[in-house]
């Protein structure tokens, strides 16, 4: 109550807190989000003012990028090696929410510079593609992990579409709940991913709607994705595509060999 009327002038009559923290306008990142065996998520590896509302979003999205991969290592199904990409993913991610954060701030200050400079954001967001694009940033839909070139499915978060399957209709985060790979064919089926069977399941479907991502609109129909169970995709082709196996080898570890007939 002291600091409140020191900074105030009032106490604003506050009485019986039950918890007491505070936060500043700062906007801190580690430089690295791996050391060896420790790894920082969430606010232990970013922190910055609460505008935006990203915080929270951040940090789970840090755990559920590493979850399944550390479960991967630890079982010595995967390398260590695949720890490392838990920092290339989510360390950009957070620079650019500290960037953007950075800038809202700023637009609070109140003089007439940063009034005016409101005011042309204000006009820049009634059009389409800028209120698209900060509509992705926003809400995290736009994020796309650096996973190479090819189809703009790649290192996107998979749109949770209808499906039609031989068991029924059903969800792609339906398919997810298992916390399990997915390959998901949407074209002939005939993929054999035997040697990854303890480890991937294989849903042939079909999916009659319209293929549309956040910040990007419109894009072409993937003939088959394979989905990470944090629910990026991995890998975008189809039955020709001889990528599939090293794709399924990067991310969920070599193939167990077919046991031979004695
Ligand atoms: C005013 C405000 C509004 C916000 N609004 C939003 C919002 O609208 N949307 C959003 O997404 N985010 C928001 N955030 C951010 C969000 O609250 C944080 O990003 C989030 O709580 C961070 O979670 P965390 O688990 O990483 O860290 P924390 O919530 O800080 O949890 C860390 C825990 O570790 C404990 N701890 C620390 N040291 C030790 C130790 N040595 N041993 C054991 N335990 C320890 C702490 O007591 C704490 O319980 C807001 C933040 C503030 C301050």
């Amino acid at each position: 109550r002291q600091a409140l009327t020191s900074v105030w002038g009032t106490d604003f009559g506050v009485h019986s807190p039950a918890w007491i923290s505070r936060f500043t306008d700062m906007a801190r990142q580690a430089a690295a989000y791996r050391a060896g065996r420790v790894l920082l998520a969430g606010d232990a590896a970013h922190v910055h003012y609460p505008v935006g509302g990203q915080g929270l979003n951040l940090g789970v999205q840090d755990a559920v990028n590493l979850g399944w991969k550390l479960a991967s290592v630890v079982k010595g199904t995967s390398p260590d090696s695949l720890l490392d990409t838990y920092h290339a993913e989510r360390h950009p991610v957070a620079a650019r929410v500290l960037r953007d954060t950075i800038a809202q701030v700023a637009l609070l200050r109140a003089n007439d510079y940063v009034k005016t400079l409101g005011e042309i954001l204000t006009e820049l967001l009634t059009m389409e593609e800028p209120r698209r694009r900060f509509a992705a940033m926003m809400s995290g839909l736009g994020i796309h992990y650096d996973l190479g070139e090819g189809h703009p499915l790649l290192g996107r978060r998979m749109p949770d579409l209808d499906l039609q399957t031989a068991d029924g209709p059903t969800r792609v985060f339906t398919l997810l709940h298992s916390a399990r790979p997915v390959l998901l064919n949407l074209g002939e089926p005939g993929f054999d991913i035997t040697a990854w069977a303890d480890r991937v399941q294989l849903i042939d479907a079909r999916y009659a709607g319209k293929w549309e991502l956040p910040e990007l609109g419109a894009v072409t129909a993937p003939g088959a994705v394979l989905i990470r169970p944090d629910g990026y995709v991995a890998w975008v082709g189809d039955l020709t595509d001889p990528d599939l196996p090293f794709a399924l080898a990067t991310w969920f570890g070599t193939g167990t060999p077919k046991s031979k007939t004695p």
